[in-house]
């Protein structure tokens, strides 16, 4: 997919998800993150929605890596490597609609100004990219080094920097040793000591409700829909507008 999707689409998108976002704002999907899945199952004979259940898998993403970063010793503060800073283009479907949800909470004017900036930087990653680098370019939506979507970003900007493993659906198990600072206060201890989180139980829950949430948009205007991986940075994401439901 090219960054370059006209602006015009993108607005025509945004408009329309606006619409939708009010139309939803009396169901369980447009309500505030639950604090517990017990607290969003309450009231819903269906059951927690898509977006309730990716609220409760990213609270429980975030509980084990605090563990795990606990457990290292490992803390963010002060860092000079940002993760904001980093070139993160695989997701799914399902976090940039929640991520976009999060963008229509918001007053215009900050939403204008992020997606300014998201312009931005896609015009600075193409350059880097043009000119042969691995683009550094802050987040659009980092406000002085507070995030401007906390309760709505990413998977990979809740479980990046501690060590971890994933076993893949093919058997392989792959290993993210860790961002530098987890590395410098690791270096030298015993392999089994290194505390590790374990990414597996927690892709599976996302990429189960990934199939749901592209399920839903199958059979609207003919074939089902599938869904490529996202190959998106956030800067993308917010350029393209929500995605096509
Ligand atoms: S969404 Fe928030 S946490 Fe994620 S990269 Fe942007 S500013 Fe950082």
């Amino acid at each position: 997919m090219s960054a370059r999707k006209p602006a015009s689409l993108a607005s025509a998108r945004i408009s329309a998800a606006m619409k939708a976002a009010g139309r939803m704002a009396t169901t369980q999907d447009a309500a505030s993150p639950p604090q517990s899945g017990q607290q969003a199952a309450k009231g819903s004979r269906k059951g927690p929605g898509v977006f309730a259940r990716l609220a409760e898998l990213y609270a429980d993403m975030e509980r084990a890596y605090a563990q795990t970063a606990h457990a290292a010793g490992l803390i963010c503060a002060n860092c000079e490597d940002n993760c904001c800073l980093t070139h993160f283009q695989h997701h799914t479907h399902v976090e940039w609609a929640y991520l976009w949800k999060g963008m229509l909470a918001l007053p215009e004017a900050r939403r204008a100004e992020y997606l300014r900036r998201a312009h931005d930087v896609v015009a600075q990653c193409e350059a880097a990219r043009a000119a042969g680098v691995v683009p550094r370019v802050m987040c659009p939506v980092n406000d002085d080094g507070l995030c401007g979507l906390y309760a709505h970003r990413l998977m990979i900007c809740r479980m990046h920097g501690t060590r971890n493993v994933l076993l893949r659906p093919d058997g392989q198990r792959q290993m993210f040793r860790g961002c530098h600072r987890f590395c410098g206060l690791t270096d030298g201890q015993p392999d089994e000591a290194v505390p590790t989180l374990d990414r597996t139980p927690f892709y599976r829950r996302l990429a189960e409700l990934e199939m749901e949430h592209c399920a839903k948009g199958a059979g609207k205007g003919g074939a089902p829909r599938v869904a490529p991986r996202v190959s998106l940075t956030l800067a993308e994401m917010l350029v393209y507008g929500p995605p096509k439901p």
